[in-house]
C-alpha cells in the first residue's frame, strides 16, 4: 500500500495496549497512519507517551485535499469527516473499506481530548499487570 497523501510505501507497524495489539500502516515520509476498519477504534484510548506529544496538525487547505484510498484496487475517493472529539481534526475514511487515514499529529489530537480516560486506562494497565 502507498501513502494517500506522498505516494510512498507504507510501512507495517504496531500499536501496543496491554491486551491488544493492532497493525497500522504508516509513512516515513508524512507521518501519517492507516487504520483498518475498526481498528482506530480500539487504540483511541490507548495511552503510549509518544501519543501525547504535542504536534502540529497540518493547515486546514492541506487536510481538505481529496485523497485516495490506498487499499482499495480501484482508489476510490476518501470520504472527509470531522472527527467528534476535535472540530480541528479532519479525518479521512474510505466508504467502501472502512479503514481510515490519519495525518501526523491527528491521532494525538483526538487522543489529547480525553486524558482522564486515558489516565484511567494507565491505571487499569499498570494495575493489571501487577496482579499478574
Ligand atoms: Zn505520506
Ligand atoms: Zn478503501
Amino acid at each position: 500500500m502507498n501513502c494517500p497523501r506522498c505516494n510512498t510505501a507504507l510501512q507495517t507497524d504496531y500499536i501496543d495496549d496491554c491486551k491488544t495489539r493492532i497493525e497500522v500502516d504508516i509513512c516515513p515520509d508524512c507521518g501519517g497512519t492507516w487504520f483498518d476498519k475498526d481498528e482506530l477504534s480500539q487504540i483511541e484510548n490507548i495511552i503510549e507517551p509518544t501519543f501525547l506529544e504535542i504536534r502540529n496538525i497540518p493547515a486546514e487547505e492541506e487536510q481538505l485535499e481529496t485523497l485516495r484510498c490506498p487499499k482499495c484496487i480501484t482508489h476510490p475517493r476518501l470520504q472527509k469527516a470531522i472527527h467528534p472529539r476535535d472540530k480541528k481534526v479532519i479525518i479521512d475514511y474510505c466508504p467502501y473499506c472502512k479503514g481510515i487515514w490519519l495525518d501526523e499529529g491527528e491521532l494525538e489530537a483526538i487522543q489529547q481530548d480525553n486524558w482522564l480516560l486515558i489516565f484511567g486506562k494507565v491505571f487499569r494497565c499498570l494495575t493489571c499487570t501487577r496482579s499478574k
